[in-house]
């Protein structure tokens, strides 16, 4: 568990000092802004869908080192993808940062397995879970979401995981 949390520190430090696809797209195809007001996390995922894969990719905003460490790991994770496997590790991070499926029973989660233990950090879960949110809406098109919305984010249909 020692080493577990190491890495996770380390994780969440190397990707706060070096965001990936930080920055704005030019003429993005779809695009959402994402608010997680608990927090203060107020962050705009950008992405080109050539046909049906993730081309660019790219977040920024204003948010806690957790956000900005899922935001990167998001990009890198679902760039080059199609919607449907963006979708598919979306379900899955979020099925894990609520505790609601252990590790072993998601396939795509990779590296992503070291936000694992922020369900056992209530208060940081939904800053972990923003940024894929926000995915979520932008690739249905979808200009904002929060985690305060009126229909619960976690409950929003994004699968049943
Ligand atoms: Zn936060």
């Amino acid at each position: 568990m020692s080493d577990y949390k190491a890495l996770y520190q380390e994780v969440i430090l190397d990707h706060n000092r070096k965001p990936r696809n930080y920055g704005a797209l030019e003429h993005p195809s779809h695009h959402a802004e994402g608010r997680n007001p608990l927090c203060g996390d107020h962050i705009t995922v950008a992405l080109n869908l050539e046909g049906e894969n993730i081309g660019a990719i790219a977040f920024q905003g204003e948010s806690c080192a957790i956000c900005k460490a899922s935001a990167s790991m998001m990009t890198t994770a679902v760039k080059g993808k199609t919607r449907a496997d963006a979708e598919e590790i979306t379900r899955e991070f979020l099925a894990m940062a609520t505790g609601k499926r252990d590790l072993d029973s998601l396939g795509h989660i990779g590296r992503l397995a070291v936000f694992a233990g922020v369900r056992d950090l209530p208060t940081r879960v939904k800053c972990a879970i923003l940024p894929w949110h926000t995915l979520h809406a932008a690739l249905n098109s979808i200009a904002s979401t929060s985690t305060e919305a009126e229909e619960d984010p976690m409950h929003a249909p994004i699968g049943d995981a």
